[in-house]
């Protein structure tokens, strides 16, 4: 027996210690949220996303945070999961519909039936039947109305999941911008229009300076609190030509369509300044956490091979900027 506890308490220290090497080697926040997930990874119990860890680790690619919270909210009402309802709701229409013609079809041969014995039966008799078979009728089709209504709001709850799986997939759900993948087909359209019209387009990408100090001095809300501040701050210079998404952890991409990157750089060096001047607070403790910036570097899309090449320019330029003692946006060359 004794044996037996020894080798369990082993064994759960085991699972304690890759749990937290887990969570330290992937720089993740020790929370609630992140202690379920990663004991779902490290105990086995959530297989595929273990999996997933394994895929992304093999590919070379990091485990973040965001993808992590990314992987955890494809539970919800995913468009595959709509995909199935939507597929049992057309099941169970079709049968309602199939019944629905039954039904008639019965009817009518059984009123056939009735009127060609017509003559035969007494009008008493008649009237009998012919009552029988309008009760029987009325029976069927209230269940059936039944049954029509039910699918009506079935099709209506599905239709607004399927609303808002769309939003949730082209979304960032923590600061409500476009995602990463949303502004791809952003940038594709205005990079087709641009050229078209041979405008200028310029793409800038942004990352807050110093993020994990913050994070690592107010806690992990804290931090998320910060990146709803800075996108909103980012937001608000943009209209139809401008747009700015979440481009993962607390990168944010920006395209500005009628700007060349010294006009962009403009535009977002206003925000920045203005960003750099307020001084933020934990709402939580109170506690002052001063002055948040951020750094960002912009590149002339027509001056590269393609928009990825751009956004690599631009990319490095915001290296550039970090380089050169952050909150700065610095053009690429
Ligand atoms: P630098 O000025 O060089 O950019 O430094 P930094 O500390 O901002 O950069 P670093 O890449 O070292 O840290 C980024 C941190 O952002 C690490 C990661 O845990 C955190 N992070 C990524 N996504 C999120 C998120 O959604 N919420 C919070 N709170 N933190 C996040
Ligand atoms: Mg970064
Ligand atoms: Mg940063």
């Amino acid at each position: 027996m004794a044996r037996a506890a020894g080798v369990r308490d082993l064994a759960r220290r085991q699972l304690l210690d890759d749990i937290v090497a887990f969570l330290i080697d992937h720089e993740l926040e020790i929370s609630e949220a992140n202690l379920a997930v990663v004991l779902g990874i490290c105990s086995g119990s959530n297989i595929a996303l273990a999996k997933k860890v394994t895929d992304r680790r093999a590919a070379g690619l990091p485990v973040t945070q965001a993808w992590l919270d990314e992987q955890s909210r494809g539970g919800e009402d995913s468009i595959g999961r709509i995909a199935d309802k939507l597929e049992r709701s057309l099941e169970s229409f079709a049968a309602t519909s199939r019944s629905a013609r039954d039904t008639a079809a019965q009817y009518n041969s059984e009123m056939q039936v009735h009127v060609e014995k017509a003559g035969e039966a007494e009008e008493q008799e008649q009237i009998q039947t012919l009552t029988t078979l309008a009760r029987a009728m009325l029976e069927r089709t209230q269940h059936l109305e039944q049954e029509m209504h039910r699918s009506e709001r079935e099709a209506a709850k599905l239709r607004s999941s399927l609303a808002k799986a769309r939003r949730d997939a082209d979304h960032d759900h923590l600061t409500g911008l476009p995602n990463r993948r949303a502004f791809e087909g952003l940038l594709e359209h205005h990079l087709r229009d641009a050229q078209k019209n041979l405008e200028p387009l310029s793409v800038a990408l942004c990352d807050v300076d110093n993020f994990k100090r913050i994070n690592d001095t107010h806690g992990h809300d804290t931090g998320d609190r910060v990146l709803q501040a800075v996108a909103k701050a980012l937001a608000k210079i943009t209209d139809d030509n401008c747009h700015v998404a979440r481009h993962g952890g607390e990168e944010f991409v920006m395209l500005f369509r009628g700007d060349g990157k010294t006009e962009a750089l403009q535009r977002l060096d206003e925000v920045r300044e203005a960003f750099g001047e307020r001084n933020f607070v934990n709402r939580r403790t109170d506690e002052p956490i001063g002055k948040i910036t951020f750094s960002g570097g912009v590149a002339d899309v027509f001056a590269y091979p393609s928009a990825r090449d751009a956004l690599k320019a631009a990319d490095v330029a915001l290296y550039a900027a970090k380089e050169q003692g952050r909150n700065r946006i610095v053009a690429a060359d």
